[in-house]
């Protein structure tokens, strides 16, 4: 069952981060610090730089409010099928060289990482049509996007709740991260913005508290819909959040309750009593249809 902490009972204060984004330094169209600046002035607490197989400068772009964190996106290869994986790596150093082998081998990838202080995100599993065979049983892979907003915006494939569900399933648990990959680039338009995000909660806004959280599931996804409180008291299971056109509480795949709106209005709570189901999981979706996802917690 799961490790996870339960953030809605943790002390400290919710920080939204931008886990991955590409820059001029890669295939993005804005420089480094254009990219910050823009996350900066949508009201973002974290920015991660993730250019494909290369690290950024990132010194002078941290302010008092504002953590900017180097990272890269990893692509090792799939083992079985062409194509590679993709990982939204976290925190480091600048320059940090792929060995050879972490370029031929995802596990040494992932090591690799952990060894000098990184953290890996599986990114858009969706969207590289990826079977639990091919991420259930790696190390060093404490997270999952389950929504990115340039895989929906290409391709209609911006969640990947169904991969992450079916790793839960066989009893692993990945934080859920909501993403933009923002590029910027002409092709995609700007809709990828500001349309994917972790909610971090957190005492103080240092590198490591970033990495804690999303390794002891100290966050929620979300996609547009904020998540008040979720949390197992009293005998119920209990969600209050920002106005929905329906809620679910999940864990396997037939077990599954919703409450939806009455039509033409929201609704902000779900409770129920509390199931008989290994864990509970919750999926708050808006009239726009934007969702928020919400870790497990154990019953
Ligand atoms: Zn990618
Ligand atoms: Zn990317």
């Amino acid at each position: 069952m799961p490790r996870f902490v339960n953030p809605f009972e943790l002390p400290g204060k919710w920080y939204k981060g931008n886990f991955h984004a590409h820059t001029r330094t890669s295939d993005g169209a804005l420089w480094p610090q254009e990219v910050v600046q823009c996350y900066r002035e949508h009201g973002f607490d974290i920015i991660a730089l993730t250019d494909h197989e290369h690290t950024n400068d990132i010194r002078g772009l941290s302010d008092d409010k504002t953590l900017v964190i180097n990272g890269m996106e990893a692509h090792p290869p799939f083992p079985e099928r062409r194509g590679n994986y993709h990982l939204a790596v976290l925190n480091l150093p600048h320059s940090f060289p792929i060995s050879r082998r972490s370029q031929q081998d995802v596990q040494s990838c992932l090591d690799q990482v952990a060894r000098v202080g990184g953290l890996s995100i599986l990114a858009h599993p969706r969207e590289l049509s990826m079977d639990i065979s091919e991420f259930g049983g790696l190390k060093h892979l404490p997270g999952s996007e389950v929504w990115t907003a340039l895989s929906e915006g290409d391709g209609n494939c911006g969640s990947s709740e169904r991969e992450w569900a079916e790793a839960m399933e066989h009893g692993v648990f990945l934080s859920a991260i909501g993403s933009d990959d923002v590029h910027w680039a002409p092709r995609h338009g700007l809709r990828e913005a500001y349309a994917g995000w972790p909610w971090l909660k957190m005492r103080s806004l240092t590198v490591a508290n970033v990495l804690k959280a999303i390794r002891t599931g100290a966050c929620y996804a979300s996609a547009g819909p904020t998540i008040h409180d979720f949390r197992v008291a009293d005998g119920k299971v209990k969600l209050s959040c920002s106005m929905a056109a329906w809620i679910d509480f999940k864990a396997g795949p037939d077990q599954r309750r919703r409450r939806v709106a009455p039509a033409g209005k929201t609704i902000r709570s779900f409770n129920i009593d509390v199931p008989d189901w290994p864990f509970v999981r919750a999926v708050v979706t808006d009239a726009a249809g934007k969702q928020a996802w919400a870790n497990p917690l154990r019953l």
